[in-house]
């Protein structure tokens, strides 16, 4: 070759790339075997293509060859040959698929992995990493590839791994397919050794649906397991089969095999994974269940079977229903294929609702991990029936944040003229119980749902109705509902009366601290629900909760203050103070400030509170007065 055609058959790996490569090649990583599951992996894709090429009637150059792959080990040369009889690459496929990161999300994946080295086990072997694994363990790879289209040329792709590689066209005649020649490192020399390589196979690639050849031998079984029926698959198998799908190193969570034959005929076999697999938040793109076509492989990770609330289940479906030739676009807008999607969803959602029933224990585990992303499932209004039954709480009525309620228990057990049920949010089950909306309820003896997840409020107000209960937050609820329902919950000493001249000056008191408050709040009332507190502040329409207001708020950026109602207690000692002062003084500047102190904590119990200063400089001072009074009373 001149240096002139040298120069033009150069090209540089693209930076993402020799990123990755840098990380591969000075990781530690132990599991270096699954190059051989990648590249396999590869080959497999590019016969999977191959086949579909073919159903769908394209002209394939040497269409009689016989699908499968073939590792050979040199272990003399210390060398490893794969070779496919797939789809194969020109130069330009080639340049353009081995030297750039096609896959979404793959930049915030090597952002993760360079910023955890100690964690590269794990995420290595959980995503893959596609053929530049390969350089783990070599210093030298070359491709040889003949692609599938009739007038293609043969070409050969050279690297090092390091910044570079080089191709060229080649004037020969080749089999159509590809064929990696991985130069082995001193380290890797296993990797030629036949007994090594049937054991990785066996592995990692067992279910690969074409036949390996190692030698000239078929090492794996090439039985679609999804298709046999139930009773002739083993535990053991099932397990093989989803750490083979997944890449996951743990057996399954759950395992649902079915044979479904109306109103559409399909296979599914579905795993639930013990671990939410979406580390980081960085696996979004790597969902969805694979779906054949009489065996024939259409779509990997294929995201129109699955809403995307189920991700986290893994899977394939064969359906004997779907045309061959169906291509990957117009799938969507098919029929049967929506019908199937549609039963695969209502498949898994019944199969919760089972192991709901039957297995209290274990649906637990499955809410503790994925609850956060099945929660998203309040969208899917077709199987809201459904997805309502599945939801789990904490609640007042539960001893600690661990145990579980359903709105089916909730309603079991409601009171007899109660037709809300009473939901509270907050970031802590420690901040509801203190909460002064939650006093009435206490000595009412109501129980009060306790959400803690932001996305529970979306969830509630979609779904909006369990049965014929309305969903109510405890902060919109209307007193007169509640004051019908008699006291079953803690009781307390009830207060002295207020004499007649007493409740002329508190209603004088209350017109005075909303002077003093002014626009900030619509009204001071006297209130019906406080037991310990002397204040709190309530919603003046009914119309959202307070959490849901201030989440609309910051998603408009919006930050100014609802005005709202603020509540006295009339039975609160200070309360029975401010009417003596009042009396004494109505313009005495202590009731400034405590209706001001009042008003203050309200807005800092509902998140509202933004400058804090204010609040702090008085609370000083009357720690200080108090102080004084104290020491005074002590005689000190
Ligand atoms: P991935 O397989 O996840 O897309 P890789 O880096 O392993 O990522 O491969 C990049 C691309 O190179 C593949 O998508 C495919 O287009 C092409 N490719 C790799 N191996 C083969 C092969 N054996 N035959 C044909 N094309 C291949």
């Amino acid at each position: 070759m001149s240096e002139e055609t040298k120069k033009e058959n150069q090209f540089e790996f693209k930076a993402e790339i020799k990123e990755l490569l840098n990380i591969l090649v000075h990781s530690l990583y132990t599991n270096r075997e699954i190059f051989i599951r990648e590249l396999v992996s590869n080959a497999s894709d590019a016969l999977d293509k191959l086949r579909f090429e073919s159903t769908r009637g394209t002209e394939i150059f040497s269409n009689d060859l016989e699908l499968a792959i073939s590792i050979k080990g040199d272990e003399k040369e210390n060398m490893l040959v794969i070779s496919d009889t797939g789809i194969g690459m020109t130069k330009d496929e080639i340049i353009s698929h081995i030297g750039t990161i096609a896959k979404s999300g793959s930049g915030e994946f090597l952002k993760q992995l360079s910023e955890n080295k100690e964690q590269a086990n794990n995420i290595i072997g959980k995503f893959g990493v596609g053929f530049y694994s390969v350089f783990m363990v070599s210093d030298k790879v070359e491709i040889i590839s003949r692609s599938y289209k009739v007038d293609a040329k043969p070409i050969k792709w050279v690297s090092d791994g390091l910044g570079s590689f080089e191709v060229e066209e080649l004037d020969e005649d080749i089999k159509r397919g590809t064929e990696i020649r991985i130069h082995l490192k001193e380290d890797s020399k296993e990797y030629a050794e036949k007994y090594r390589l049937q054991n990785v196979i066996k592995t990692h690639s067992n279910f690969i649906t074409f036949p390996i050849k190692i030698d000239d031998e078929q090492v794996n079984k090439v039985t679609a397991i999804w298709r046999e029926p139930k009773s002739s698959v083993t535990q053991e198998q099932y397990n093989e089969f989803y750490k083979f799908l997944s890449h996951d190193f743990e057996d399954p969570f759950h395992i649902i095999h079915k044979a479904v034959d109306a109103p559409i005929q399909f296979n599914a076999l579905l795993f639930f994974p013990k671990k939410n697999m979406d580390i980081f938040g960085m696996n979004r793109e790597n969902y969805g269940l694979d779906l054949y076509v009489r065996r024939v492989l259409i779509n990997h990770q294929n995201k129109d079977l699955l809403p995307e609330y189920l991700s986290f289940v893994k899977g394939v479906v064969d359906s004997e229903d779907l045309p061959l030739n169906i291509s990957r676009e117009t799938l969507q807008e098919n029929v049967v294929f929506a019908k199937i999607s549609s039963s695969v969803t209502k498949q898994i959602l019944s199969e919760l609702a089972k192991m709901a029933k039957d297995d209290k224990e274990k649906y637990a585990q499955f809410w503790k991990e994925f609850a956060r992303i099945f929660k998203m499932g309040y969208a899917d209004y077709a199987n809201q029936e459904k997805f309502v039954e599945l939801l789990r709480f904490d609640s007042s009525a539960n001893e600690n944040k661990d145990q579980l309620v359903a709105f089916a228990e909730y309603v079991e057990r409601i009171k007899p003229d109660q037709k809300e049920i009473y939901y509270m949010t907050g970031p802590s089950r420690e901040g509801l119980i203190m909460d002064p909306h939650l006093e009435i309820f206490k000595r009412k003896g109501i129980e009060v749902l306790y959400l803690y997840d932001p996305v529970d409020e979306f969830v509630i107000s979609s779904i909006n109705k369990y049965k014929e209960f309305e969903l109510k937050s405890v902060d919109q609820v209307d007193m007169k509902s509640l004051e019908k329902l008699a006291d079953s919950g803690e009781k307390k000493e009830k207060a002295e009366e207020l004499s007649k001249d007493e409740s002329k000056q508190l209603k004088s008191l209350l017109k005075k601290m909303k002077d003093i408050l002014g626009d900030k709040v619509t009204d001071v009332k006297i209130s019906e629900r406080l037991e310990d507190s002397p204040a709190c502040l309530v919603n003046s329409d009914n119309t959202m909760s307070a959490s849901m207001q201030k989440m609309m708020n910051m998603m408009g950026n919006n930050t100014s203050i609802p005005a709202k109602i603020m509540e006295l207690n009339q039975d609160h000692t200070l309360v029975r103070n401010l009417i003596k002062i009042f009396k004494s003084d109505e313009n005495d500047k202590y009731i400034t400030d405590v209706t001001e102190q009042l008003y203050e904590s309200s807005l800092l119990l509902e998140g509202y509170l933004q400058d804090p200063h204010k609040l702090v400089n008085r609370i000083n001072s009357m720690l200080e007065d108090s102080s004084k009074w104290y020491t005074e009373v002590k005689k000190l």
